[in-house]
């Protein structure tokens, strides 16, 4: 254990964000560098290393958390960030981008504040890549087996990372230029800079992955084709068909999917053009959802010099405490959040609904038209004479994904089977119907966060694994049904 009374002597203090007006200046990421050492081993001494460790189950990966704690506690950067690596590949990635489920579930959050869980994580890496500890893990035999993953987020990363350490000659295909998912292209840099994805990228080729970027498949090398190159495959392809909001006006210029807006944001910090092909300057921005993609959209907005920012949102706004009742500890509760991107600013409008849009003659949006809904009878139904319009210039639609691209035949030419939610179907080992073929991450879950999709790879690569060798050592901390507190 920590300190015995560590949660007594210290009250919880997070990570340090810079002031408002400096931030939006730049695309850096929001946090003050270097302002979390000085005060995370007393935050780690607040754990108090329970019986039953709740905070595992909330983690979707097992994080073994109190191990770590008491590591840190006692500045041990060495054997924290040994005990992290054991069930996380990418901590980096989750110490800065994930709710922190953990958090939810910490024994000491039923009457206190909770542990700083997610803060520990990022700051034992970002101190073991700062001393030189997260060194390759180039396996010492070759198995004589190849596998293709398909995509390059966080499921494919992982499930590549844990395929070539067992031994398994391993190649990434992407469709994309650059590797990372959205990690990538859906994350702004202000929330994570993506100098974290270079550095894993050159720790994953220096242990024998290798990397293949512009390739579609399904459309530049067919699904068929590559099964027959490889012994084992891993679609990590994410679900990136975006819900529409099929309303009059929608076919207006200056209507954008985010995921259409927010990649060449992050182009731009990449180098790729000088300015955004499609930006908020000036303009009186409406974010259409009240989710992570539409909060990323507001960052993104005000950093380009909106002239407004107003994210809407159809549900009713969610509370700030806990309910006790629909949502008891240690469950993960829907609240009411503040991102770093709402502390800078914008209105956020909650329970309405968005009937159409107004152009002027060019073909350009001008107004958004909403009204207010309530629910009846468990149905969002329009109260009636609350219909107003608002100055709308861009318009971004951050509503969710509906499942993995069908478009470009990868389902198909695999002959894959959907389940009933649209995702590829797969086995307790992440297996689809078709030997040999493998899915992890949003493709087979539908739209969920990071940390699954690690753990999601991680455990789709012990499947593989198995399949190529007839057993495996490596770490699965999931089953595909797993919906651990609700997350
Ligand atoms: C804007 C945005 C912000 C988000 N913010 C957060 C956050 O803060 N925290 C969090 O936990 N989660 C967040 N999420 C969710 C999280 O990013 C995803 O759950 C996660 O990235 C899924 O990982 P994945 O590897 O399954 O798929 P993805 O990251 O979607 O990667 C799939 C990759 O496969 C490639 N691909 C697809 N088809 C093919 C093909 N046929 N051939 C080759 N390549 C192909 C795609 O180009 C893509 O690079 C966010 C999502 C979005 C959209
Ligand atoms: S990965 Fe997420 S849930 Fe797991 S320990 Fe880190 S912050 Fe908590």
């Amino acid at each position: 254990m920590a300190d015995p009374k560590g949660f007594l002597n210290h009250g919880r203090e997070v990570a340090k964000s810079r002031p408002v007006d400096v931030r939006l200046k730049d695309w850096n990421e929001v946090y003050v560098p270097g302002s979390l050492l000085p005060i995370i081993s007393k935050q780690a001494s607040r754990c108090m290393d329970c019986g039953i460790p709740f905070c595992h189950n909330g983690c979707p990966l097992g994080n073994l958390i109190p191990e770590w704690n008491d590591f840190a506690y006692r500045e041990d950067w060495s054997a924290a960030s040994e005990r992290l690596h054991a069930t996380n590949n990418f901590p980096e990635f989750t110490g800065r981008l994930c709710p922190a489920p953990c958090e939810s579930a910490c024994v000491l959050g039923i009457n206190q504040p909770p542990v700083t869980i997610k803060n520990v994580e990022v700051s034992i890496i970002d101190k073991a890549w700062e001393t030189g500890d997260v060194a390759p893990q180039a396996p010492e035999r070759l198995s004589g087996k190849t596998v293709a993953v398909i995509g390059s987020g966080p499921a494919g990363l992982a499930a590549a990372q844990q395929l070539t350490r067992a031994g398994h000659t391993v190649a990434v295909y992407e469709r994309a230029d650059r590797i990372g998912g959205l990690l990538r292209y859906g994350i702004p840099e202000f929330k994570m800079e993506k100098r974290h994805i270079n550095r894993r990228i050159e720790q994953m080729r220096a242990e024998g992955t290798r990397f293949r970027t512009g390739i579609e498949i399904g459309r530049d090398l067919k699904a068929t084709d590559l099964k027959k190159r490889y012994d084992a495959i891993v679609i990590a392809a994410g679900a990136t068909t975006a819900r529409d909001l099929p309303v009059p006006g929608r076919e207006l210029k200056g209507i954008y999917q985010a995921m259409e807006y927010l990649p060449l944001a992050n182009k731009v910090q990449e180098g790729d053009f000088v300015a955004p092909p499609i930006t908020a300057e000036g303009k009186h921005v409406i974010v259409i959802g009240g989710g992570d993609t539409g909060a990323d959209c507001v960052g993104t907005a005000h950093r380009q010099g909106a002239a407004s920012v107003t994210q809407l949102e159809i549900m009713p706004r969610p509370n700030d405490e806990r309910n006790p009742v629909s949502q008891p500890w240690p469950t993960f509760p829907m609240l009411y959040k503040v991102t770093s991107a709402h502390e800078e600013g914008g209105e956020r409008i909650y329970s309405v609904s968005t009937t159409h849009f107004e152009g002027d003659e060019d073909g350009n949006v001008q107004w958004l038209h909403l009204t207010e809904v309530e629910f009846i009878e468990g149905r969002l139904t329009p109260k009636p004479g609350t219909e107003r319009k608002i100055p709308a210039q861009l318009v971004t639609l951050a509503m969710g994904f509906t499942g993995t691209d069908r478009e470009n035949g990868l389902v198909d030419q695999f002959g894959l089977e959907l389940d009933e939610r649209g995702n590829i179907a797969r086995d307790a080992d992440f297996q689809t119907n078709v030997p040999g073929v493998y899915v992890a991450g949003d493709a087979g879950r539908g739209q969920s966060l990071i940390v699954w999709a690690i753990a999601e790879g991680r455990s789709a690569a012990r499947g593989v694994d198995r399949f190529l060798t007839g057993g495996s050592e490596l770490h699965a901390p999931i089953r595909p049904t797993d919906r651990s507190l609700m997350v």
